[in-house]
């Protein structure tokens, strides 16, 4: 077999074509293109009206098995299955994918733009600053963290008539209210629109948020792995007075500014979001929201760029568009909805056209299927209001061998035997997680294609006996792709299993009611997404229920913030752990080593992202700041004097 080369070295090999050569082709109209360079482009919202009498195209979710440290190659298979739609089954087809953060750039996962024959191009571009957007998303969610600092500091400093007078002074001897000021009014039932009006205790009311300084939820971020940012000290400049606040700074990928980019259907909607999320609590406990704060519209300016999505291309000339990076536990994990549905217009037919002409838009959901996916349904379609037509589940022989019980892989060392020698055993063990992730999909009413996404060392028969496996576990097909070698010609069997799925109606539906009370749900994707035989809550967790429940916040969906590394809270937990038996479990072979384990998801606390418009409640430890090994993925990255890149993955 010829030797595959490095990701970067196949990334250079190819010229990219101009962006707006490929825009052209698929019909983006020049007007709603924003150059950025040669090889990226801003698409303009307005190009969802010149497209609006379109009917949508097909619509698949990349989702992935748990994860394993020997991975799954989901973006490689979304860019695979584009490029084989796209450059060979004649289909106009379109991958969607997040843009992906500096921390595992230079951390130690390395890029995201794909692999081997199947990436994204240019590479570096695709890596790094991209159109901005991470700094744009950076820069609101720090205005905003600095104003609620500012506000509690002159609240604390000042009198309510000297804050009065400063926050409505009078211009030309008027004082007057700015819109976010009436917002104000509004929520505290004031119906009186001149300043001059107020009685004192309106005056009062209306300038002192009281911000209780232990209650401020509203972190600073930056898009680098910076341990010693995890918790900090601020304000102890003299000029503050003594005025300390204890915070943190989060990676900008956990802002939920970037949840709200992923969510927003419209600029409106986006400055709406905005200004719905909660950044503290004042000292009697109403919640505090940056409209309160007043500072909704100067983050939306600061945003009003990045809500358009990128376009770039795949080694094959194909379009992808490239459009926010939500983290996946403590956001939903999925790019824009926005990037979606222009792509899901681009790839339909006009009223009247065949059906055969129809086109595919491959989105990504982060993690495994029981993260991604679940949060792809039922909180990115519930916004979107968009419907998929399948799931592509990506699997590969090795990470099923660990989730059957092969041993952990220790990095730079070389690979245990069971990994690259044939073992049916064990392979057949570890397709219990396949297995479940297949059950969940269906529970969806989606259409699930099991990739097996295939590595130099896997045989017939560990194959066959993976599509045997899935299709038992209810797959409506299971094929093996070798993208990654070949670029798109190796996903051809699996596009036209994705054209054969979508060409029937599928019955997709919602996992749980919106409107149940915030524990209901929780529990409906415990047990019937993870197999868990119970959820059990803390104290705390308990009266934070209570509490979003009483302020309105409870018909929100569930965003579940747990380890991706398992279907459970432990991440040493591999296979398909179950709280109870599951079809799968009632015909598993002995080898099947898991069946009888059983767990509970613990709830230590529960969150509001009121702007995003979900309820997150934490499983274990999580953490938005990652850190820095002792061997970043920086010391292999090298700059020549020619501007040549080397090194980056
Ligand atoms: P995920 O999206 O699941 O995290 P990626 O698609 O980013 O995974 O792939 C992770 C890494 O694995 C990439 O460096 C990619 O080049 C490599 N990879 C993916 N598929 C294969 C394959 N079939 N053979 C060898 N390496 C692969």
């Amino acid at each position: 077999k010829e030797k595959v080369p490095s990701d970067i070295e196949i990334a250079k090999s190819q010229v990219p074509k101009p962006i707006d050569v490929l825009a052209a082709e698929i019909g983006i109209p020049a007007k709603d293109l924003e150059l950025y360079g040669r090889n990226k482009a801003k698409v303009k919202l307005e190009v969802l009206d010149s497209l609006r009498h379109r009917k949508d195209g097909k619509y698949i979710v990349v989702a992935g098995i748990t994860p394993t440290p020997l991975g799954e190659g989901k973006s490689t298979t979304t860019i695979g299955l584009a490029q084989a739609l796209g450059a060979h089954l004649g289909k106009a087809a379109y991958a969607c994918v997040r843009q992906p953060s500096q921390g595992p750039t230079f951390g130690i996962k390395g890029g995201a733009a794909g692999g081997g024959y199947s990436q994204v191009i240019p590479m570096d571009e695709f890596n790094l600053h991209l159109t901005g957007d991470i700094h744009a998303t950076t820069a609101a969610n720090n205005l905003l963290a600095a104003a609620i600092s500012a506000r509690y500091f002159h609240e604390s400093t000042q009198s309510d008539k000297a804050l009065f007078s400063r926050l409505c002074p009078p211009k030309k001897g008027v004082r007057s209210f700015s819109p976010v000021m009436i917002k104000r009014l509004e929520k505290l039932g004031i119906d009186k629109r001149n300043p001059d009006d107020l009685t004192e205790e309106e005056r009062s009311a209306f300038v002192r948020l009281d911000i209780d300084p232990e209650k401020i939820s509203w972190h600073r971020v930056l898009d680098t792995n910076d341990r010693y940012l995890r918790k900090v000290m601020t304000g102890l400049g003299p000029a503050e007075q003594g005025k300390t606040l204890e915070t943190g700074f989060d990676i900008a990928v956990a802002s939920e500014c970037m949840a709200v980019l992923a969510l927003a259907t419209s600029l409106g909607d986006m400055r709406d979001r905005l200004g719905r999320m909660v950044v503290a609590e004042s000292k009697s406990g109403v919640p505090i929201t940056c409209d309160d704060i007043g500072a909704t519209n100067s983050l939306a300016i600061l945003m009003k760029d990045a809500i358009k999505p990128n376009i770039m291309q795949t080694l094959e000339g194909t379009p992808v568009f490239v459009h926010a990076g939500p983290f996946a536990n403590i956001a939903h994990g999925n790019s824009s909805i926005l990037a979606d549905k222009i792509a899901l217009k681009l790839a339909g037919i006009e009223e009247g056209e065949e059906e055969d002409k129809n086109g595919y838009v491959i989105t990504e959901a982060g993690f495994g299927a029981d993260i991604g996916m679940e949060k792809f349904v039922n909180i990115k379609c519930r916004a979107s209001g968009l419907i998929p037509n399948a799931v592509v589940l990506v699997a590969t022989i090795r990470a099923l061998k660990m989730h059957g019980g092969g041993p952990e892989v220790t990095p730079g060392k070389p690979l245990p035997e069971v990994y690259l020698n044939e073992d049916l055993d064990i392979l057949k063990a570890g397709c219990a997680n396949l297995a479940r992730h297949i059950e969940n999909a269906k529970k969806v009413g989606v259409k699930v294609i099991v990739a097996v996404n295939r590595f130099t060392s896997d045989t017939p028969a560990e194959i066959k006996l993976v599509q045997e496996q899935a299709l038992a576990a209810g797959a409506d097909a299971a094929v093996p792709c070798n993208h990654w070698a070949e670029g798109g010609k190796g996903a051809i069997e699996l596009g036209e299993a994705v054209i054969q799925a979508c060409k029937e109606p599928n019955p997709f539906k919602f996992l749980y009611d919106v409107n149940l009370p915030i524990k209901d749900k929780i529990e409906i994707i415990a047990k019937e997404f993870y197999g868990a035989a119970a959820v059990e809550y803390s104290e705390l967790a308990e009266s934070q229920i209570k509490s979003f429940e009483e302020t309105g916040y409870g018909k929100l969906p569930i965003c579940m913030a747990k380890t991706h590394l398992s279907f459970s809270a432990d991440p040493k937990l591999k296979g398909a752990p179950s709280g109870k038996s599951s079809r799968f479990f009632a015909s598993c072979s002995s080898a099947c080593s898991l069946r009888a384990s059983r767990f509970t998801i613990p709830i230590r606390e529960a969150r509001l992202s009121a702007g995003s418009g979900f309820i997150y409640p934490l499983v274990g430890e999580m953490s938005t700041m990652p850190g820095l090994a002792t061997r970043p993925c920086f010391f292999d990255h090298q700059l020549l004097d020619d501007g040549e890149i080397i090194g980056l993955s």
